[in-house]
């Protein structure tokens, strides 16, 4: 006999969806931060050296409200550009889902990601005790991304499908039906879908 768990009803659900929402949320904020060339039908250059990358993600991390990590360095923000880099894929997987799932397990393994409880919660991570701030974050948003994938909600993982924007989110609406980043994408593809059937009347 198969037991099948339904998505996300186990215990502890609360704190296991914290965790996830937590940990992708970051994910979200690291590829718009660091990743994606067009927002919101403008070209966005990547900021492209560490001192760049260090400002724009202490900005980014603020508007998300968070707390930037202490002792974060220029390097470290090189470092994390490539994860974001390495976490794109994940929500741009379409139809490429086992691909992309492989990719992801590579990225777990290249990370050293794996199940470890800190501290004297002690609280549940995904990475070593003693592991430095970017393979820890690195390691626990390849994990957070490879849950909601392993309990079949990929497709909340997602990116704008207004023209001219690349900008990820997680899509927690409760039917997965959320099609665009922000309000302002939603309102340009309406006006772009509403000229394109104004031309083919002619
Ligand atoms: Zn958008």
């Amino acid at each position: 006999m198969t037991v099948t768990i339904d998505a996300w009803r186990i215990t502890g659900q609360p704190q296991i969806d914290s965790y996830v929402n937590r940990w992708v949320e970051l994910a979200v904020v690291l590829v718009n931060t660091l990743a994606i060339t067009r927002v919101r039908g403008r070209t966005a250059a990547p900021p492209a050296d560490g001192p760049a990358r260090l400002a724009a993600l202490e900005g980014a991390l603020e508007g998300a409200g968070r707390r930037p990590w202490e002792g974060l360095t220029a390097r470290d923000a090189d470092r994390l550009a490539g994860v974001a880099a390495e976490l794109r894929p994940v929500f741009c997987a379409g139809e490429d889902l086992l691909r992309v799932a492989a990719g992801l397990n590579e990225v777990l393994v290249r990370h050293g990601a794996v199940p470890n409880l800190h501290g004297e919660g002690p609280v549940l991570a995904f990475h070593r005790e003693g592991s430095d701030v970017v393979e820890a974050v690195a390691a626990d948003c390849a994990t957070a991304l490879a849950m909601v994938i392993g309990v079949g909600q990929a497709a909340r993982l997602s990116s704008c499908s207004a023209g001219g924007c690349e900008a990820v989110f997680f899509d927690t609406t409760r039917n997965a039906s959320r099609r665009f980043c922000s309000l302002a994408c939603q309102n340009r593809a309406k006006a772009s879908a509403y000229r394109a059937r104004r031309a083919a009347r002619g």
